[in-house]
């Protein structure tokens, strides 16, 4: 239902928290948020079932870090609960992807990988994205990333981390709204302006089919064939 990212400088932790609840007004069952540090010390995650506060209430006292993505969930695909909030993470602890839209061939991938001896955590059609991109063999987050989505039929607008790839976030988008906002040596990303107009004005909304890779100084966006695609921050107006 909503997605919100941050990579940068700042203790994202509250970032995080401040952008999922400019989205509350979209509704939501659930909430949960992955965040690292630039340390490399991997992926922490917290979820929820309930409102931001439920999942504020359980936020770590130490839970420091400067990148992040969180998500507030409207089920599709498994009851609202706990382990069906978002992210979702392989086994591995590898893996951390938020998901907004349906993934419409979920069943039949799902019973793909557990004949081949993936154990699902979760009730979720996301979750397939998770252990799809965890299990690809290929070299670089934003292949991972295309293997999976070239298997993967439905909608999305999906915020991918990844354990050995610390200084990116990786989303993309197909039918569900994914906007990128462009900040002073730092980035954000979320599936309404709503969530980051208090940090930037400059914003650049991905096209269906359109890949993006955040750092904390630079984006790059190209199609999910790989090709680079131009964008240009607008300004948008916003009346607080
Ligand atoms: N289909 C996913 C789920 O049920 C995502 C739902 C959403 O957009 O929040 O978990």
């Amino acid at each position: 239902c909503g997605i919100v990212g941050y990579i940068g400088k700042r203790d994202v932790a509250p970032l995080l928290l401040e952008g999922l609840a400019r989205l509350e007004y979209r509704g939501y069952d659930s909430a949960g948020m992955v965040i690292t540090s630039p340390k490399g010390t991997g992926l922490k995650m917290v979820k929820a079932k309930g409102r931001v506060r439920d999942l504020e209430a359980r936020v770590p006292k130490r839970f420091a870090g400067t990148t992040g993505i969180a998500h507030t969930r409207w089920a599709t695909h498994g009851a609202p609960s706990d382990h069906n909030a978002h992210p979702h993470m392989d086994p591995g602890d590898k893996v951390a992807v938020v998901h907004n839209g349906i993934v419409d061939n979920a069943s039949e991938l799902r019973a793909k990988l557990e004949a081949d001896g993936v154990v699902f955590a979760s009730e979720t059609d996301t979750e397939v994205l998770t252990h799809l991109i965890a299990r690809s063999q290929a070299f670089s987050l934003e292949e991972k990333v295309r293997e999976a989505l070239k298997v993967v039929e439905g909608t999305y607008g999906i915020a991918v981390m990844h354990a050995d790839f610390s200084d990116r976030i990786v989303v993309a988008r197909n039918g569900s709204p994914v906007v990128l906002g462009v900040g002073e040596k730092e980035m954000f990303v979320a599936s309404d302006v709503a969530a980051l107009v208090a940090h930037t004005r400059q914003v650049v909304t991905l096209n269906d089919g359109e890949m993006a890779t955040l750092k904390a100084d630079d984006f790059r966006t190209y199609t999910t064939t790989g090709t680079r695609t131009t964008a240009t921050p607008e300004t948008v107006e916003w009346e607080a």
